[in-house]
């Protein structure tokens, strides 16, 4: 899942989270958009939307509304009427901070909640999305159990303030898939052309094949409320969860 050497844009945020300013130059700038040799904008997928910021060029600045991803590139998104800067230009990219530090606690809080509903309940999610402090995870539970909401979020808010470490590394296809929890959920969804697998450990309580940007352990995710189980009808549930600062 790691960008290959030498094709199109470095996907920074792969390997470190936490960057939010870095040098770049402009590879292409088109109407599709703007092409950096190494990139820390999240491109979105997995149910995460993309960052947004902006990129400082010779006293120039352009705002970067969004940012999408094919095969091998990244190209970001910018807002209407901004001055686009020509290939070869060196940049400054930075991003919004606060979206992007929000959208990384609520993805990990999805994730925990995943590793929770899996662990005590033995439910697969069926799909996942999520807004800066809001997320939704819809599950197969034709039934709810007596107790479900207040058991998952008080279990939940524990985890949170275990601390539990999240870890993000790859790995080998084949050592992926022997993770009981990663074969069930993700056989089907890791293109079958990738010989690793990015891996995002929340450790002792969830491992998930994921290529999203996380918190470095649960208790940087703060409060966990689950606001909402809705029937989607054909005995899907789906549980909107918001966060807040811990208190
Ligand atoms: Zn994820």
């Amino acid at each position: 899942m790691h960008n290959l050497p030498d094709v199109g844009t470095l996907r920074l945020e792969l390997d470190d989270a936490t960057l939010r300013e870095w040098d770049a130059t402009v590879l292409a700038c088109s109407e599709e958009g703007i092409v950096l040799d190494r990139s820390a904008f999240y491109p979105g997928g997995g149910g995460q939307p993309p960052d947004s910021g902006v990129l400082l060029w010779g006293g120039v600045q352009t705002r970067i509304a969004g940012a999408r991803k094919t095969v091998d590139e990244v190209y970001l998104v910018p807002v209407e009427g901004e001055p686009l800067p020509p290939a070869g230009t060196a940049v400054r990219g930075a991003l919004d901070d606060d979206r992007r530090s929000a959208l990384m606690r609520t993805h990990s809080a999805l994730h925990l909640l995943n590793g929770v509903v899996y662990r005590d309940f033995n439910l697969l999610v069926t799909s996942a999305g999520m807004e800066p402090l809001e997320g939704r995870m819809d599950f197969d539970l034709p039934s709810v159990p007596e107790g479900f909401r207040e058991h998952v979020q008080q279990t939940c808010n524990d985890e949170i303030a275990a601390d539990r470490q999240i870890v993000v590394r790859s790995m080998p296809r084949e050592d992926a898939f022997a993770i009981e929890q990663v074969a069930r959920a993700a056989r089907d969804l890791v293109p079958a052309h990738l010989t690793d697998v990015r891996i995002v450990d929340i450790v002792g309580l969830d491992v998930e094949a994921d290529g999203g940007t996380h918190v470095a352990s649960t208790r940087q995710i703060g409060g966990l409320d689950i606001v909402k189980i809705e029937n989607k009808g054909k005995g899907f549930r789906r549980l909107r969860i918001r966060l807040h600062d811990a208190s």
